[in-house]
């Protein structure tokens, strides 16, 4: 499955004892490392088969990067980079791996040439130069020399990709080349049309009741489809100002943020952070299914087991959001605009399949879906 680690394995990665610190402490100064130290971080690239892990500093402009590069079977990696404050080291290192499995996941189903990977830029609460900054990370990403190729991500923008494109080749969604957010909202859109036909009967969504969690680039984009083709809205967000907006153009309905995941509705579309779907969340929901854009939304695969008994069904997030990553790897690969609408329709071929195939077994489609990514990228369930 999607965790392959044990209990006690899972337990290292969201609580790294105290003395993986001393790991970075030694790593950043040269000093050797013990044994036991250095066989930790092996079990944590290990428990999620990340291929490499690069660790980067620059004094000079304050970087602290981590490149988790989880495979390069299908092609070069591919995959965000993201610029947030994390309370340690080991945080920013296990969100790096955690995240990079998903993008070989997400990049295998997709059909696409490229293997998954994440960076983390640790955030400091100053910083000299952000330019300086982004400059420094494209020098890493070049030492790579095309193994790793970067993009737009949490707490990055694409004016950020442009300072790391003066140092290296290997970026995507620079000023140029766009943003990918709209690409990821159209196949959410497709999705949540497969996801109301395979559950529902029916992909017309004329009064259909989605509730977003989130309007962000991609929530608020999302949710400009859905009002088009005739849903209603039910919407939150942490920032009130663009709940205001949906409700004047798109005549939304704003629900409290901790009301959101408990309010009745036919689809619920998580937008905002990762891990909303928890055993005490899941026991809340008053949906029918929940297909939404956001990274990482089950905090175990459990959780998928959960929503099937529950008769929810759920959307493997890294199907249905894959259309930024088909955007940013196709366009770095110059493909045209029409090869990447070609292969965007394809989300919502992709999320029938693994429905009716989850259907015929009374699995969840998560599981399924993990199965069919670990087929293609180690050729076994
Ligand atoms: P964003 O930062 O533009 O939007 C996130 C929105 O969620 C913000 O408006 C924020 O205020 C809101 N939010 C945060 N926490 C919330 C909470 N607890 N309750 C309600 N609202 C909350 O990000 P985005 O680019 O729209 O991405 C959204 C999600 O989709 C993320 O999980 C991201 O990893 C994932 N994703 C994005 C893309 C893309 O192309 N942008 C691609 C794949 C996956």
């Amino acid at each position: 499955g999607r965790s392959p680690y044990t209990c006690n394995q899972r337990k290292s990665l969201s609580l790294i004892p105290a003395h993986f610190n001393a790991f970075f402490a030694t790593a950043y100064t040269g000093v050797y490392l013990s044994p036991i130290e250095g066989w930790l971080m092996f079990a944590l690239m290990q428990s999620a088969h990340v291929e490499s892990l690069h660790l980067s500093i620059d004094p000079v402009t304050g970087l602290k990067a981590v490149i988790a590069i989880h495979s390069s079977r299908l092609g070069p990696a591919l995959g965000g980079c993201r610029y947030l404050a994390y309370p340690n080291d080991e945080s920013a290192v296990s969100d790096a791996v955690r995240l990079a499995q998903d993008m070989s996941y997400k990049a295998a189903l997709a059909g696409l040439a490229v293997g998954g990977a994440k960076a983390v830029i640790m955030r400091a609460p100053h910083v000299e130069s952000r330019s300086a900054l982004f400059e420094a990370f494209g020098r890493c990403v070049e030492q790579l020399d095309g193994r790793y190729i970067t993009a737009i991500d949490s707490g990055t923008s694409t004016a950020d990709m442009d300072c790391i494109a003066q140092y290296t080749r290997h970026v995507t969604s620079t000023t140029a080349a766009g943003d990918p957010s709209a690409h990821t909202a159209m196949g959410v859109f497709a999705g949540i049309r497969s996801t109301a036909s395979s559950r529902l009967g029916s992909d017309n969504l004329e009064g259909l009741r989605v509730a977003i969690q989130g309007l962000g680039k991609v929530g608020y984009a999302l949710a400009e489809q859905l009002h088009a083709a005739g849903a209603e809205l039910l919407v939150c967000d942490t920032d009130p100002g663009k709940v205001r907006l949906a409700m004047e153009q798109l005549g939304a309905h704003p629900v409290a943020c901790e009301a959101l995941l408990s309010t009745p509705c036919d689809i619920l579309a998580p937008c905002g952070l990762g891990g909303v779907l928890n055993w005490h969340s899941v026991a809340q929901l008053r949906c029918s299914a929940v297909a939404g854009c956001a990274n990482n939304q089950l905090t175990n695969l459990q959780v998928a087991d959960q929503l099937e008994r529950r008769g929810i069904l759920y959307a493997p997030d890294y199907v249905i959001n894959s259309g930024g990553l088909i955007y940013m790897a196709l366009t770095h690969q110059g493909a045209q605009p029409e090869t990447i609408n070609q292969h965007l329709l394809q989300i919502s071929k992709r999320l029938t399949g693994i429905y009716a195939h989850a259907q015929a077994e009374k699995r969840s489609p998560a599981r399924v879906s993990d199965e069919l990514a670990q087929k293609l990228l180690y050729g076994q369930d």
